[in-house]
């Protein structure tokens, strides 16, 4: 950093307006910790810029004076991405008032929304136009668009419609030194070059701040049907997936794997949300769900059969389908809180993993002997996207054990989970990105020419290296 500290929040004030730059300790605090608590630092300010504009004076500012700029959406990162250091030097960058709704196109299928709308509003403007945004997580009603696309994020809906990066047709991203990528396409095809886009989407505002998208929207679901079917175990899982996917082609959108201790833990902690139809036996659920934009009214049915088929077939040994929009919801409700039953329950180490989905039941049943040796404070909560091939491979504290002997087990079990996973030629982060907690795992993963690209197209966009400093890439 060039000027002293309060010289340079002068100069930032000048330049922005005062009501921009806050140093304000109690608008700061929630924001210098991440969601789940690991990381703690200390930020220089926190700038809260509401135009394209300002955002790219801050940038040219910070990157003549050398000062770190971590972009901030919601703060959900489960990886720290969002957190500054301690260091007290690095500025924190919110576009959560650049929370507008620039233009939908209906008849083209598009959006252009600013970085800090939050995505459950992106999700209800496109319903509103009778329209469906198809991103969706547990944490929509705080995470910002900036955030789902810095991250690349997944969710619910990746089996029919892809990760983030696949909802992009355009974005506006403000380079390191101010400068504005304007690339707001609304185009479907538009083979001019190098897909720049892209390089910024999973990016964890390492390269740039995105500061608007144009995104692509599909025709407004107006049928779907979902059902809870208790499987005999995880390969039965996936012979029931390539079952229905044979059956329901397309319109199969979600199919997340739910085991008994999960439903357990939802019931445990989250007792409000009620357990009326909650399978009461069997170790392993898969939760599925089938949409369409026809209003025909037939999903339920065609579900149904299938289902009997799968039974048939014994790859399903009982199943509930929802008779109703709330019974379906109540599913979901169910599935979408088991983070938060498991945060309720106490300690646990986490790992966002992806194999080829083939390979699941079998990594499954080489992973849960690992606990024995490497955590046996800990029991598995393995749930997740197992039509993407993602698992979330928890491991919760048992009740009664040391926790800081639990926490001490994470850098070996972690070790052991993905040097497996790289063995079946997996992705030690399926959705969740690197932030700061997985640098390490990323310089031992990944190869040395992709780490050598990497580095290069940092040092290419971010020479001064001021863009969120010390995330996914080793300094
Ligand atoms: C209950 C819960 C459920 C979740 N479920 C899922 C899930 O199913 N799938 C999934 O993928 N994730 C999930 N997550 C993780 C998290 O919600 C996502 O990673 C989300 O996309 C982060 O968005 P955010 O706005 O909170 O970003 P933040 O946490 O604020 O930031 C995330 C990263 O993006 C960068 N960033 C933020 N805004 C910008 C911007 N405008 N320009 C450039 N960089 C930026 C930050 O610097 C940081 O590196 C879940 C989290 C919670 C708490």
């Amino acid at each position: 950093m060039m000027q002293g500290t309060s010289g340079s929040l002068a100069l930032l004030r000048a330049l922005v307006g005062d009501d921009v730059i806050t140093v304000d300790a109690a608008t700061l605090a929630p924001l210098e910790t991440d969601h789940r608590q690991l990381f703690h630092g200390k930020a220089l300010a926190l700038a809260r810029p509401r135009d394209t504009a300002a955002v790219a004076k801050i940038l040219a500012f910070c990157n003549a004076q050398k000062i770190g700029v971590v972009p901030i959406g919601g703060n959900t990162s489960y990886c720290g991405g969002a957190t500054p250091d301690a260091s007290g030097t690095q500025l924190l960058l919110s576009l959560a008032r650049m929370n507008r709704i620039r233009a939908v196109d209906a008849a083209n299928l598009s959006m252009t929304a600013e970085a800090g709308c939050i995505l459950a509003n992106v999700q209800r403007e496109a319903a509103a136009a009778e329209r469906y945004f198809p991103l969706s997580l547990g944490a929509e009603g705080s995470c910002q668009l900036g955030g789902n696309l810095a991250t690349n994020a997944g969710g619910l809906n990746v089996l029919r419609y892809g990760m983030a990066r696949d909802l992009v047709l355009g974005l506006e991203v403000v380079l390191a030194d101010g400068r504005v990528l304007e690339s707001l396409s609304a185009l479907r095809k538009d083979n001019t070059g190098y897909d720049l886009k892209s390089l910024f989407i999973g990016s964890e505002g390492t390269l740039g701040v995105i500061t608007a998208a144009t995104l692509k929207l599909f025709p407004a679901q107006h049928d779907s049907a979902t059902a809870l079917a208790t499987v005999p175990d995880p390969a039965a899982a996936v012979n029931l997936l390539a079952l229905l996917r044979k059956r329901s082609g397309e319109m199969l959108s979600s199919f997340e794997l739910l085991p008994r201790v999960a439903l357990d833990l939802v019931q445990r902690h989250l007792p409000e949300l009620g357990n009326r139809g909650m399978p009461e036996t069997g170790e392993w659920q898969v939760l599925v769900e089938l949409t369409s934009s026809r209003s025909q009214n037939s999903l339920q049915d065609w579900l149904q059969e299938s289902l009997a088929t799968a039974a048939d077939k014994g790859l399903i040994v009982d199943a509930i389908v929802a008779q109703s929009g709330e019974q379906a919801s109540q599913f979901w409700r169910w599935r979408e809180s088991i983070p938060e039953a498991q945060r309720r329950d106490g300690a646990s180490l986490k790992h966002d993993i992806s194999l080829p989905v083939s390979s699941v039941p079998e990594f499954l049943s080489r992973a849960q002997p690992l606990l024995a040796t490497c955590a046996p404070e800990g029991f598995l909560v393995a749930y997740g996207h197992l039509g993407d091939g993602n698992l979330h491979f928890n491991v919760n504290q048992k009740p009664g054990t040391d926790r800081a002997a639990f926490l001490a087990r994470e850098p070996a079990l972690q070790r052991a989970v993905h040097d497996l996973v790289h063995e079946f030629a997996g992705s030690f982060s399926a959705e969740h990105g690197i932030g700061r907690l997985k640098v390490d795992e990323l310089a031992r993963y990944a190869s040395p020419v992709e780490l050598d690209l990497m580095r290069a197209v940092k040092r290419t966009l971010d020479p001064n290296g001021i863009l969120n400093p010390g995330k996914l890439l080793r300094g």
